[in-house]
Order: C-alpha cells, then sequence, then structure tokens
C-alpha cells in the first residue's frame, strides 16, 4: 500500500487569510453600505511598466515566427537575463557574481521552499518568529522541524524578533545548520545594516551554517547602510544563498519571475552546493517561459528601471503616511521605510485578533493580525504600502478617528 508522506498531517492549518477573509465578508453582511479599505495586501496593485509589457509584446510575435520560436530554453535562466541580473544587481554594486551562479525560476516562494532538496533532513533550521511561514512549513513537509506542539515545532530552533531586540534575531546560543534571514523584513518591515549582518556570516562560517537569504524586498531600501545583498558583507558567498524576486520590485506577482544565486565557493565537505542546485533544477525544472524572461529583461532597461522605480516610490510614499498617521494616532510603529510594510504595536496591549476587530469594526479598515506570523507577533497588526493613495490617507484618518 502506498503511503502518504504524513509530514503533511502534522501541518496546523492556515487560518490566517481565511479568517480575514471571513470577518470581512460578515462584517460586509452586516453593514452593507459601510466602505471597506484593506490594508492587509500583500501583494503589488500598480499595473507592469509599460517597457516590460513592449518587451512582452515583442517576444510573444518572435514565438509565433519560425525564426523566432523557441522550445525549451536552458533550467538555469537564458543568458541575456543571467547577463543584465550580474551586472546590475551584482556588478554595479561591486559584488563579483557569475552568470552560472545565478538561477532564473518562477518565484523565490518556490525556491525558498524547493532549496531544502539539496539538504540533509538532519539540519537544525532556524527562523524568525514573526516568520515568512513558507520557510518553516516547507521544511515541516520535508521532515525538518519535528512535531507540533502548542505554537511551535519541536525540531525549529525560533529566533524571536522583538521591540526589545529591535526585531533583530539574536545569533542562536545553539548550533544550528540552516538559517533563514529575511531582510528588510516581511511581516515586520524592519531592515538589518552590514553592521547587523556580519555577525551572522562569522557565525555561518564558524559553524559550518548555511544562510538562506530571502531579498526579495531589496528594491525598497532607502538607507545607504542597509545592504540589497547579503554578498556585500565580506566572506558571505562561503556562506549564503540569496533569493531574489522581480515580484515586488516590478509588479510580477502574477508574471512569476525570480531567481536564486548560489556561489561557487559555498561548499559542504567539499561539495559545491551550486551543482546539487543546478542538478535539481536540471531534473525538476524546466526554465521560465522566454516571453517571461524578456519582460524581465526589459525591468533593467533606462526606461524599464525608471518605471518600475516609480511604482517602488509610490509605495515608499504610502509607507510614510501609515507611518505619520499612526505615530500621530499614538501607535508604536516600526518598519515602512526600506520595506511595503509596516508593524504596528496594538494600544494598551491589546490582542492582535482584538485591535485587527476593532479596526474593521469601527474604522472599516482591514489589516493583518500579527499573531499570524507567529507567537512573537501578538500584540502587533501589519500594514501593507500596497493600497492606492487616495485609499490609504482615507483608512488613516478612519484610524485617527476611532483612536
Ligand atoms: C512576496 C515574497 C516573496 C516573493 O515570492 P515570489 O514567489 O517570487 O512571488 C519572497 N519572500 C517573501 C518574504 C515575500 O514576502
Amino acid at each position: 500500500m502506498a503511503k502518504i508522506n504524513d509530514n503533511f498531517l502534522k501541518l496546523p492549518g492556515s487560518y490566517l487569510f481565511s479568517t480575514i477573509a471571513k470577518k470581512v465578508a460578515a462584517y460586509t453582511a452586516a453593514n452593507p453600505d459601510k466602505e471597506i479599505i484593506k490594508m492587509g495586501i500583500g501583494d503589488v496593485t500598480k499595473p507592469l511598466a509599460p517597457a516590460v509589457i513592449e518587451a512582452m509584446h515583442k517576444a510573444v510575435d518572435e514565438m509565433g515566427t519560425a525564426d523566432g520560436f523557441r522550445g525549451y530554453g536552458p533550467e538555469q535562466g537564458y543568458d541575456f537575463l543571467r547577463d543584465k541580473i550580474v551586472e546590475k544587481d551584482y556588478r554595479a554594486r561591486g559584488i563579483d557574481i557569475k552568470s552560472d551562479e545565478i538561477f532564473v525560476s518562477d518565484g523565490a516562494k518556490s525556491d525558498c521552499g524547493n532549496i531544502g532538496d539539496i539538504f540533509s533532513k538532519d539540519n537544525k533550521v532556524a527562523v524568525c518568529d514573526p516568520v515568512y511561514p513558507v520557510y518553516v512549513d516547507t521544511n515541516a513537509m520535508a521532515g525538518r522541524a519535528g512535531e507540533f506542539v502548542g505554537e511551535h515545532w519541536t525540531n525549529l530552533y525560533y529566533m524571536s524578533c522583538t521591540e526589545e531586540n529591535g526585531f533583530m534575531p539574536e545569533l542562536p546560543t545553539e548550533k544550528v545548520d540552516m538559517i533563514y534571514l529575511c531582510f528588510p523584513n516581511n511581516p515586520t518591515g524592519v531592515s538589518a545594516t552590514r553592521e547587523q549582518l556580519k555577525p551572522w556570516v562569522e557565525y555561518a562560517k564558524k559553524n559550518g551554517a548555511v544562510i538562506l537569504y530571502d531579498s526579495a524586498y531589496e528594491a525598497f531600501i532607502t538607507n545607504p547602510d542597509v545592504p540589497h545583498s547579503i554578498y556585500e558583507i565580506e566572506g558571505a558567498k562561503e556562506v549564503a544563498i540569496e533569493f531574489r524576486s522581480f515580484s515586488k520590485t516590478a509588479g510580477f506577482t502574477g508574471t512569476r519571475c525570480a531567481y536564486t544565486v548560489v556561489p561557487h565557493e559555498l561548499k559542504i565537505d567539499g561539495t559545491e552546493l551550486n551543482s546539487l542546485w543546478n542538478r535539481r533544477q536540471c531534473t525538476k525544472f524546466n526554465g521560465v517561459p522566454y516571453v517571461i524572461q524578456k519582460a524581465a529583461e526589459a525591468v533593467y532597461s533606462d526606461e524599464g528601471h525608471k518605471q518600475t522605480r516609480e511604482a517602488i516610490e509610490y509605495y515608499l510614499e504610502n509607507a510614510k503616511i501609515i507611518r505619520e498617521s499612526l505615530t500621530e494616532a499614538g501607535l508604536t510603529v516600526f518598519g515602512g521605510e526600506n520595506a511595503p510594510y509596516i508593524w504596528a504595536k496594538t494600544p494598551d496591549g491589546m490582542k492582535s485578533w482584538d485591535f485587527f476587530d476593532k479596526l474593521l469594526e469601527e474604522a472599516g479598515v482591514v489589516t493583518t493580525p500579527g499573531a499570524g506570523f507567529g507567537p512573537s507577533g501578538e500584540g502587533y497588526i501589519r500594514l501593507t504600502a500596497f493600497s492606492t493613495k487616495e485609499n490609504t490617507i482615507k483608512a488613516m484618518e478612519k484610524i485617527k478617528a476611532i483612536l
């Protein structure tokens, strides 16, 4: 008889966004004429840049010609895109990354999950709390997390990120093998400076650990002390894999294109992780569509860059409005300066869900309860900068009026 991977049965249900949707639906049914403003959106809302659309159209037309047609492409991505990534995202920042260290994919979410394929089930995994749930659930599916008891997995090492430590995880006090870091962070919106990242690279070197660095929000970085890549830290190429995505950078959440960097210097017992990841991708993945890679390439053109920056600036302006308004309303807020997320402390020690309910019922504003991202998220809510400016201002006025 076939057996299932019973690690899946250990996963607790993910009720966060479905519970939010239910509460919003119930509120709308009871208050049909009241306006709802969604400040919990974890997805971009601005359309793709004209330069990206133009490149995509052109590539579609090419596919309809005998000369321009492409079938299976390289599993690792076309050279035209890998070379652009190397030149614009790394060399321009003084980082020496080679084309064959770049693996183009259909998403950072898939890569963050799939990367586990090349690691032993016996590794001890460290994650931040609160956390982007993908890191936790994919390790649980692989059998690396142990059992889910209470609010925690027995085999994961949790690094709590709290107001006391400035939402910066502290170095593990026991030996861990794989460390997931995400900066600028989802959900807290907090970013890490070069000085703050250095000890992690040192820890990884000393303990033979690998850092899995999710840099999906690097385009939102405004502070010059905040590195866009973990490889800006000396020695990081020997210990870190980096995940990047065109999703938040260029509005590709529905278009799907991302990439993962696995430097040749990164070795375990003499084995290059680059060759393992290459083997894994060649076996289980057949590449991102040509049309989409052409669209991603256009993000790096002068026009494409300028246009995609405009969308980022627009979201960052919303983030500033949220930060300032909530501060005026008397709340303590974090993040939102190098990220599209604002992490707000609930007033008077209210529970996340209670504050969520209050904002929904009294102000008609939908947020995301921090407790949904892990036990240390209790007492916080997350707001996102992805609404329109008009709705962001309106939502902030409504929140100010009730607090
Ligand atoms: C949105 C997001 C990503 C990007 O995922 P894609 O699959 O590339 O769309 C990766 N990591 C985090 C933390 C995110 O919030």
